[in-house]
């Protein structure tokens, strides 16, 4: 009978903890070890931002799970406060501290594996400036870190708080300060914020989050704090780049995050271009005996087929799954990511999946963008809200390759189903072709999903012809406005538009444009589509509808 393998984990959150219990499932006999250098296994550091808020009361909910529960339910030994300092390829070895230890013999051990998953996900990014070890600077990343910044928030009640930072736990972190009474500074290096987002739907949220009194600085970063005290630094100010300088009694440092890859590269173990660990889609590194999972690990994209790194929970869950399973001695597969994410400011939510059109470009992928303004359900059923979505399309297959919804109630479904569609290699007739379900709480007989779809879906077979808002201006296009007058007199956004409101069009058709380009512009793109045909059909030779309407152009507009 073959020995019983010798199975370590190195990490024991998302990735460690998932490969860990299915590698149980999957075979009784092997002996499991996690080492975990925290105090803690298996948390849930997606709920972090709400437990500091207080959305989230019990903290206990938070830690999930517990060593001692790894080893009654799975047969797992969890060793906390234990770090692995070394991997000794040679002789299959590793050489890991017990933390907690004061002699230096008991302190220091050397392991011996059979096989090894390397689970030791990413750290955040903290710049190098003097006092950014201030009692009041701080980073979240881990319970430690929550428990200190719940601590500093009830002892100190900070007033003013300077989030440096604008991704999607800075505009979490931003939510829950509010939320506590906190005044909010929102810092941000790039022209915008949430970069997954293409700029002028994240202008969308910046606009909500300006309306409800949280201040976004784009452009600008950190470097330099003005410190306070003499043994403990109080960091009192923040100085910017540009020279602006703000108030702070507390500090929070959302930058982003960097794979722990230095085991691996110590070990010679290969790091791809993205500076994760490369693995195959058996999660093997380029050693067979030693996997690698979650946020230390690459993926392929399932839209470009190209390596990338894409920190996030569910990749790391399944990720740890398929290394479980393959250490088990099973078949399986990861299958890529689409960087599907999701993120909440009060009322609105952002949320994307697949690629982006700055990543589209980046990638030589040949796409057209088209949006839509759909409400969440029938419009007369109340509480209906609406949901601004940009598609990113293939242009020959009509492939989705991207989607980003801002909106409110109901995005979280939205996004989920162009996820599927983008993960399954679906197209925007696929959208069309849903059967979903309706009543009018929830949806309408279209959906939002369908709506977009539709509308690609025209563009695709030259039903429907766009233009984006700022190619109107730099290839001088004239611009009628088929609002109502009202509309139009409001925000005219083209200087020197022509009004005609759609419900007069056929009545006052002006021939005189018939061979001029000619662009058209209503408040989503509907009414605008429905001049295209007509004018179209009336002989036009170059009329176009402005991408997205009102809604979107005056974003594109106001950011050029
Ligand atoms: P980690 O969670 O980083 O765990 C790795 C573990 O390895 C750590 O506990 C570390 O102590 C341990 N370790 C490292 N080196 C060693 C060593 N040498 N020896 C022993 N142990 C070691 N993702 C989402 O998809 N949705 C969200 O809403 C979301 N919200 C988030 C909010 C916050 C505040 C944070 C910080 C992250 C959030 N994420 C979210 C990201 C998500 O938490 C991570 O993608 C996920 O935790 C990755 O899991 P992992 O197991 O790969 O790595």
């Amino acid at each position: 009978m073959a020995k019983a393998e010798n199975i370590i984990i190195i990490g024991g959150v998302a990735a460690g903890a998932a490969a860990a219990t299915r590698l149980r499932r999957i075979n009784e006999k092997a002996t499991i070890t996690i080492f975990e250098k925290s105090n803690y296994v298996s948390f849930a550091n997606c709920g972090m931002p709400y437990y500091i808020g207080g959305e989230i009361t019990n903290r206990q909910r938070i830690l999930l799970n517990t060593a001692d529960f790894f080893k009654d339910r799975f047969n797992i030994d969890v060793m906390v406060n234990h770090e692995v300092t070394a991997i000794n390829r040679k002789d299959k070895t590793l050489a890991v501290t017990d933390l907690t230890s004061r002699s230096r013999k008991g302190r220091e051990k050397t392991v011996k594996y059979d096989k090894l998953l390397i689970a030791t996900g990413a750290s955040h990014i903290v710049p190098e400036i003097d006092g950014i070890d201030s009692s009041n600077v701080f980073a979240l990343r881990h319970i430690l870190h929550m428990d200190k910044i719940k601590t500093f928030i009830e002892t100190w009640r900070p007033e003013e708080t300077v989030i440096v930072g604008a991704g999607y736990i800075g505009i979490e972190l931003a939510e829950q300060l509010k939320r506590i009474g906190s005044e909010v500074t929102i810092v941000e290096k790039s022209d915008q914020i949430l970069p997954p987002l293409d700029k002028e739907m994240a202008s969308i949220v910046e606009e909500y989050l300006i309306d409800n009194e949280v201040t976004v600085i784009k452009d600008d970063a950190l470097s330099e704090l003005e410190l306070e005290g003499e043994e403990t630094f109080v960091a009192r100010k923040v100085k910017l780049a540009s020279g602006k300088e703000l108030d702070s009694d507390m500090i929070l440092l959302s930058l982003g995050v960097r794979p722990n890859v230095e085991l691996a590269k110590d070990a010679k173990i290969t790091i791809g271009e993205t500076g994760a660990i490369k693995v195959n889609d058996k999660m093997q590194t380029s050693d067979p005996s030693i996997f690698a999972a979650g946020d230390v690990a690459e993926s392929v994209h399932k839209v470009t087929g190209k390596n990338v790194w894409i920190p996030l929970a569910g990749p790391a869950s399944f990720q740890g799954r398929v290394a479980g399973s393959v250490m088990g001695g099973k078949d399986a597969h990861y299958a890529g990511v689409t960087g599907t994410a999701i993120v909440r400011f009060n009322d609105i939510i952002a949320a994307n999946s697949g690629v982006n059109e700055k990543q589209a470009k980046a990638a030589k992928l040949s796409f057209f963008v088209s949006y839509s303004h759909s409400q969440s359900h029938a419009t007369y059923y109340p509480g209906a809200a609406i949901e601004h979505i940009k598609l990113i399309v293939e242009k020959k297959t009509g492939r989705l390759l991207g989607a980003q919804v801002v909106g409110y109630d109901g995005v979280d479904k939205t996004i989920d189903i162009f996820a599927a569609t983008i993960n399954s290699g679906g197209t925007v007739d696929d959208l069309v072709d849903l059967d979903l379900a309706y009543a009018p709480p929830y949806s309408s007989a279209r959906s939002p999903v369908q709506m977009a779809g539709m509308i690609a879906q025209n563009r695709l077979r030259n039903i429907d012809a766009a233009i984006s808002a700022d190619d109107v201006i730099k290839k001088d296009y004239s611009v009628i406005d088929v609002r109502t007058q009202t509309e139009h007199d409001e925000d005219k956004i083209f200087e020197g538009s022509l009004s005609i409101p759609i419900d007069t069009l056929r009545d006052n058709i002006p021939i005189s444009m018939k061979t001029k380009k000619v662009a058209l512009l209503c408040r989503a793109g509907l009414r605008s589509y429905l001049a295209y045909r007509i004018l179209k059909q009336a002989g036009f030779k170059d009329v176009k509808n402005i991408n997205g309407g009102y809604l979107i152009s005056r974003h594109i507009l106001n950011d050029s």
